[in-house]
């Protein structure tokens, strides 16, 4: 058996800020990541080499070195407001610490890239403009990396960690070794056993069905968070340029008057494309998007995301969130593609219809379909009084040629109890980033990985 410091299972962002801190304070530590390196991750759409998603397992556009990161659209919030719950655990004067380090570090990795705040004056008319149709509109700072060179900055640290750290790529963790209420390492898929004292689980959304399963294995607490389901908006450029040149992305939050859910627009991607995304966990396929720095296309792309609260007993929010990804994929084979005023005709896009709209597709595998078969009611009338109330800050949104891509599912759904440190009950064991609900983006994530590892150092040196 191999014996380490600590393991980190998945090299998404916040498992690579937690192997930077430890290899720097000299730990033996051991990385390991069900997909491909970063060089060898390519999706086969992108390729040209297949018209449509061939489920992949697992899927580059979202495992592999760098984690979902790599080819996410790297748009750094800077914003202590978006991106995770990480304030809860660590206080909010400690989460703009460590925001401020996780940005220094990107740009000393290569994400030089400018930083968008929005001209005051004109982020106030914003404002008041979203207050009077319902809209909290919240100014972010936003440094875009890009897809493109998201990948070039997740292979510099490739080129600092390799060397400092045992990186096992293709390599999938099955389950966490325990004895005694300690970690002890993990068990990989092809039954080696690897040990240590101290394990950090950063599988990411991809992997927060196996978390789940973890956690209910070692009896961990869970708590359950809202599922946020909706769709992927997309518009012509001109719809969204004057907001997105000065905010990037556009923050808004609303209430829907109907059920009175919380509504929120999610990853504005300007110029940007809609993506495919596949959950070989559950053999799904929903919707996502993303902006290259280099390659502009004419459209802007964002997520309409409702969360919901459920009442007990309920406690499979993954799994509900699944069934309606699964109802879309039954549907169309893959993600639907729908015109707003087919939608609210009450009838189908066809190839046909799409093809007369005045909105390209930059998605083009999606298949015209019907959003209503899939979506509950409940989250269509959120949807549609989002839009409409958007159109307050963005004329024209709510037009018959917007194009609404559904499923978009975010399965971070799972929380686990975790401490201030991020550990959970079992001593040693860490959970941090997007799987394990402290997250949704980049900069927390990362920073979520920092706070694990030091608690590790601090323990391991009395100091807490
Ligand atoms: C298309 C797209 C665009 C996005 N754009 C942005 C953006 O612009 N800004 C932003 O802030 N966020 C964005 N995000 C979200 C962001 O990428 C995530 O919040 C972030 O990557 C989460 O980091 P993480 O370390 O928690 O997990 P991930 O980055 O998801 O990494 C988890 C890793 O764990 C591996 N893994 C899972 N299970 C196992 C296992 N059992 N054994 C071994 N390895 C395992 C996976 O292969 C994966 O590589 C985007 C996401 C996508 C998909």
């Amino acid at each position: 058996m191999e014996f380490f410091d600590f393991i980190i299972v998945g090299a998404g962002p916040a498992g690579l800020f937690a192997a930077l801190e430890l290899s720097k304070a000299g730990k033996k530590v051991a990385v390991f990541d069900k997909g491909a390196p970063i060089d060898v991750r390519k999706c086969p759409i992108k390729s040209g080499a297949v018209p449509s998603c061939v489920h992949c397992r697992p899927c580059s556009i979202i495992c592999g070195w760098g984690g979902a990161g790599a080819y996410s659209d790297g748009k750094l919030t800077l914003t202590p407001e978006f991106g995770g719950n990480l304030e809860k655990s660590v206080g909010r004067d400690r989460l703009l610490d460590l925001i401020a380090e996780v940005d220094r570090t990107f740009v000393r990795f290569g994400a030089d890239s400018p930083v968008y705040e929005p001209d005051p004056a004109f982020a106030a008319e914003v404002i008041r403009k979203g207050r009077a149709a319902g809209l909290q509109v919240i100014p972010a700072r936003i440094r875009h990396m890009g897809t493109d060179r998201a990948k070039q900055v997740l292979a510099a640290f490739y080129g600092q960690l390799d060397s400092a750290c045992r990186v096992s790529m293709g390599i999938e963790v099955k389950s966490v070794l325990v004895e005694n209420g300690e970690a002890r390492g993990v068990l990989l898929e092809d039954g080696t056993c690897v040990s240590a004292p101290a394990v950090l689980l950063a599988p990411g959304r991809e992997g927060a069905t196996w978390m789940e399963r973890v956690a209910r294995d070692l009896g961990l607490s869970i708590d359950s968070l809202p599922v946020d389901i909706g769709v992927r908006v997309e518009v012509p450029d001109e719809i969204a340029n004057e907001l997105t040149e000065q905010f990037y992305e556009v923050k808004a939050v609303f209430d829907a008057p109907t059920f009175d859910d919380r509504v929120r627009t999610f990853c504005m991607c300007p110029h940007g494309e809609v993506v495919t995304e596949y959950q070989s966990d559950s053999g799904l396929v929903i919707v996502n998007g993303h902006s290259n720095r280099d390659r502009k296309t004419g459209n802007t792309n964002f997520a309409i995301l409702v969360s919901t609260e459920f009442t007990q007993p309920f406690r499979d929010p993954n799994g509900y969130g699944g069934a309606i990804a699964r109802l879309a994929n039954m549907l169309g084979g893959t993600v639907l593609v729908q015109r707003l005023g087919d939608l609210k005709a009450g009838r189908r896009s066809t190839a046909g219809r799409i093809e007369r709209g005045l909105v390209r597709p930059t998605l083009r595998q999606a298949e015209p379909g019907d959003l209503s078969f899939a979506l509950p009611y409940r989250h269509l009338t959120d949807i549609l009084e989002m839009i409409k109330a958007l159109n307050a800050i963005m004329p024209g949104i709510d037009g018959p040629h917007t194009l609404l891509y559904g499923v978009e599912v975010k399965f971070y759904s799972l929380r686990l109890s975790l401490d201030r440190g991020l550990q959970t009950s079992v001593k040693g064991l860490y959970a941090a980033g997007d799987g394990a609900g402290v997250t949704r983006g980049l900069v927390q994530a990362s920073a979520s990985g920092l706070v694990a590892a030091r608690d590790f150092l601090d323990r391991q040196a009395g100091r807490s």
